[in-house]
């Protein structure tokens, strides 16, 4: 059953929503610099080219290979369920993911706390926002029961989630995945 915890909100079916799966794959990346261990592959958010960037320079603005706006990487990013494989999984930094929807309250208490982690961590991890209304293989992947629900990467793999707003404990989370 869902969790009742403070801070909370549990996902409600709602009519209209509807699974958007898009078929993997489509698409060649743009890469602009060599692999490094910091690459992670993003999609611009001005015009839906993925990139391979080097998270170790995120600092210094890079740019989409196609249309040359800037990857804005100091603050959440918006991740799709087709990329979540290869933007989230694939990232050799770690990655934070707020599942989250636009409906919820209790969500918008996490955002800042998403912005902080994102300005502070910039170049060293990855902070992205998953929709769960349009991410519905994703949310049953992970077993999302309640949002906000943060889930912390790294290598692929869970490290750990937050349920609810629980600042302290991500705080602490990230600075151990970073140490
Ligand atoms: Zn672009």
């Amino acid at each position: 059953m869902l969790d009742d915890r403070p801070g909370e909100q549990s996902i409600a079916p709602r009519a209209g929503t509807q699974s958007e799966v898009t078929p993997a794959g489509g698409g060649k990346v743009v890469t602009k610099s060599s692999p490094s261990a910091h690459g992670v592959t993003l999609r611009c958010g001005f015009c839906g080219q993925l990139n391979s960037v080097d998270l170790s320079r995120a600092a210094q603005r890079p740019t989409c290979g196609d249309c040359s706006r800037p990857m804005l990487l100091d603050r959440p990013v918006k991740v799709t369920q087709e990329d979540f494989d290869r933007t989230v999984l694939a990232s050799a930094a770690p990655v934070l993911v707020d599942f989250y929807a636009d409906w919820c309250a209790p969500c918008k208490m996490v955002a800042p706390l998403l912005d902080e982690i994102a300005y502070q961590k910039i170049g060293r991890m990855l902070v992205v926002k998953v929709d769960t209304d349009h991410a519905p293989d994703v949310s049953v992947r992970y077993g999302i029961r309640s949002i906000p629900t943060l889930i912390l990467f790294n290598d692929g793999q869970e490290v750990e989630r937050s349920l609810g707003f629980e600042p302290e404990r991500v705080r602490g989370l990230v600075e151990r995945v970073l140490a």
